[in-house]
């Protein structure tokens, strides 16, 4: 699978920390999206309060990130891009 020309709507469901497709994506007031599980372990290191990929402070009123609404356009683009991988091999 040729990955190198990514498609803008692959990019937006794909994880600036994990490089992998979004799970459980949670999105920031800057507008980007993490994963859930990213978002923690971001968190976790550094204290760092930032988004990652924007250096906004979008973090720092979060204080429970289980309190983010998950993204739910994001995670159906997900799901339809897993169902068709499976579909095409
Ligand atoms: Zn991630
Ligand atoms: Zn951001």
């Amino acid at each position: 699978m040729a990955d190198s020309e990514m498609s803008e709507e692959r990019k937006r469901v794909t994880c600036q920390l994990c490089d992998q497709l979004l799970t459980d994506a949670r999105t920031l007031s800057c507008n980007h999206s993490f994963c859930y599980t990213c978002l923690v372990s971001h968190r976790a290191t550094e204290s760092k309060k930032h988004c990652p990929t924007c250096q906004d402070v979008s973090l720092q009123d979060v204080c429970d990130l289980d309190l983010l609404p998950s993204n739910r356009e994001i995670n159906e683009v997900v799901a339809n891009i897993i169902r068709s991988t499976k579909t095409h091999r």
